[in-house]
């Protein structure tokens, strides 16, 4: 019989926060699991730490941050409500995008998070996490606000809350995205 203790985002988050399964671990200050409601019927995934997240080892606290708290309030959502990450949960040097082999190296985490969660809309946000989980090469600017129904869950991908913050235009596009989001919550059976 087996011994082993079932898996946990409790479980999860503590292998992170000592995880050296790639180069990523050498530079970082603290890992950065993801945080929200375990029951969560939305996730939302981003690219990996920036340096406030790394700082504080919690997602999406600087800048972009702001403004997904924002995005999320504008449709009655607060950040506890939802669950909240990143593919690669240790921020890379000076913000470079994460390499293949250390998105690779880190996603089984995100699969487990996913699993645990069992969350019937899953957010990437940015090309990144698209391309990530999509099987698409489309950008985000093809295929934001589209609901991607696959399986048991529904994929909506969206922009990343950071390229709002330098493209102002963008951050009107962002609101709509979030009140189809919502729509899309509220239709839920
Ligand atoms: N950008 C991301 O992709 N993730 C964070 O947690 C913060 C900024
Ligand atoms: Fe481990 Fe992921 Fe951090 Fe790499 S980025 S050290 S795989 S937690």
């Amino acid at each position: 019989m087996s011994t082993q203790q079932p898996d946990s985002l409790v479980k999860v988050s503590s292998e992170v926060v000592v995880c050296a399964k790639c180069r990523l671990c050498e530079t970082r200050r603290n890992a950065v699991p993801g945080e929200g409601l375990e029951s969560s019927k939305i996730i939302f995934v981003g690219e990996a730490p920036g340096e406030q997240e790394d700082v504080q080892g919690r997602p999406f606290v600087g800048a972009a941050g702001k403004l997904l708290t924002e995005l999320l309030a504008s449709v009655g959502l607060r950040r506890e409500d939802v669950y909240i990450t990143n593919v690669v949960k240790c921020r890379p040097p000076k913000n470079r995008p994460p390499r293949k082999d250390e998105a690779a190296a880190c996603r089984p985490y995100l699969d487990r998070q996913i699993s645990l969660i069992t969350p019937r809309i899953i957010c990437p946000m940015g090309n990144s996490a698209i391309h990530s989980l999509l099987d698409s090469d489309k950008s985000v600017t093809d295929l934001h606000g589209m609901p991607l129904e696959s399986g048991q869950v529904t994929f909506f991908p969206m922009y990343h809350p950071a390229a709002a913050l330098y493209t102002f235009q963008l951050r009107k596009v962002m609101e709509e995205d979030f009140k189809r989001l919502k729509q899309l919550l509220n239709d839920l059976k």
